[in-house]
């Protein structure tokens, strides 16, 4: 993950709290194993319930897209927060991960209400999730 781009992210986890806030991830596959994040696009969270759940705006899709052609990169994964919650995958996040792939990065920020932000990156294999190392350059 770029330098810094933590922190980004992690102040703005803070201030949608109480809400589940949703961001893509932009980067690139440098090998099969290694994806390298430089960039995150917010995305509006449409949930009907955004404490609880979230919702992506689709047109949010078309914009990271569209962001990421022009810089040469690719959506690599995505990042929401957990409001009061660990940042362990839920059965919804289950679910839309079994739809997004293995390839994708699933990043979970949990935040609670005195403003601390703890991050844990997740992958799904194609039956669960397995934790990933995340590491800033
Ligand atoms: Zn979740």
């Amino acid at each position: 993950m770029r330098d810094g781009l933590a922190d980004e992210l992690a102040n703005w986890m803070r201030r949608g709290y109480p809400y589940e806030v949703v961001a893509l991830l932009l980067g690139s596959f440098d090998s099969a194993d290694d994806i390298v994040i430089t960039q995150c696009v917010p995305v509006a969270n449409q949930a009907l319930d955004p404490s609880r759940h979230f919702v992506m705006d689709p047109q949010g899709w078309l914009t990271a897209d569209t962001q990421a052609q022009s810089l040469g990169l690719d959506i690599v994964g995505m990042v929401h927060s957990h409001p009061d919650a660990p940042p362990y995958p839920s059965h919804a996040d289950s679910a839309s991960a079994a739809l997004l792939g293995t390839r994708f990065v699933y990043l979970i920020a949990a935040v609670d209400a005195g403003g601390a932000v703890e991050m844990q990156a997740w992958r799904w294999d194609g039956q669960m999730f397995c934790e990933q190392r995340l590491q800033c350059r």
